[in-house]
């Protein structure tokens, strides 16, 4: 009875996870370009982060997400509309961005909250006010920075807490640069892994800095050939590694 329990769950994983059949005890995580992911958790829910739509860069036609999580109203975070089927989509704006949502809600097995910070190191003046998104599932705690323009404060470390995956901006002028996010790494000092997002690329040339300028000098660089890593629940990195992935 047991075994025939497991293997009908493990057929629902897969007919649940959409592109990539997920078995229990891993999470995917894919990189669609900017600061757009898509995480599957082990129980097969997933979550689009950020969604994308500008150049060569797009959230796949075939995903149809659980989870859409907004960190701010700007064109390259909030297509929202290009995303397929029916998902909960959660803002981390209230309507016109003019305050923060204070998201603190569980959707299936991820819980998610929201810790308020800026687009700019002028308290929000010049690019507006940004959503710091930790989420929690499968014993980990993932944190996506959204367009983070400034250094952390203390309150907001704390508020952030422990993090074992961190998403960090590092391409400068529109959010902090690739020295700056080396800052961020250090105040927050997550366990596993950090993910560079919203860096110059061949789609998006605006931005001074390229992942490689971020990774350059760090000892731990995992270079994926595509845009999804998997994560071994089993066995997570131990020491912190630095994954830059391909949009594509
Ligand atoms: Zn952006």
């Amino acid at each position: 009875m047991k075994k025939a329990l497991m293997s009908s769950s493990i057929v629902f994983m897969i007919l649940a996870s959409g592109v990539m059949p997920i078995w229990a005890g891993e999470v995917s995580i894919s990189w669609y370009g900017q600061a757009c992911f898509l995480i599957v958790t082990s129980q097969g829910t997933e979550i689009i982060i950020d969604p994308v739509a500008m150049g060569g860069y797009a959230v796949p036609e075939n995903i149809t997400p659980d989870i859409v999580t907004v960190s701010h109203e700007h064109g390259d975070h909030n297509a929202v509309g290009s995303v397929s089927g029916d998902p909960v989509v959660i803002r981390g704006l209230t309507s016109e961005a003019k305050a923060y949502a204070e998201i603190d809600q569980q959707i299936k097995d991820v819980k998610m909250y929201t810790v308020a910070t800026y687009h700019d190191k002028e308290q929000g003046s010049q690019r507006g006010l940004n959503a710091v998104f930790v989420f929690e599932f499968d014993g980990i705690r993932l944190a996506h920075l959204g367009d983070l323009g400034h250094l952390l404060s203390e309150e907001q470390i704390d508020e952030i807490g422990e993090i074992d995956i961190l998403m960090i901006p590092v391409g400068g002028v529109a959010t902090i640069d690739s020295e700056e996010a080396d800052q961020v790494v250090a105040q927050l000092n997550p366990k596993m892994i950090v993910f560079p997002m919203h860096y110059r690329t061949d789609v998006v040339t605006f931005m001074p800095d390229t992942a490689e300028d971020f990774v350059a000098e760090k000892e731990h660089v995992q270079r994926i050939d595509g845009n999804r890593y998997v994560l071994d629940l089993d066995q997570p990195p131990e020491t912190l590694e630095y994954v830059v992935l391909n949009y594509k």
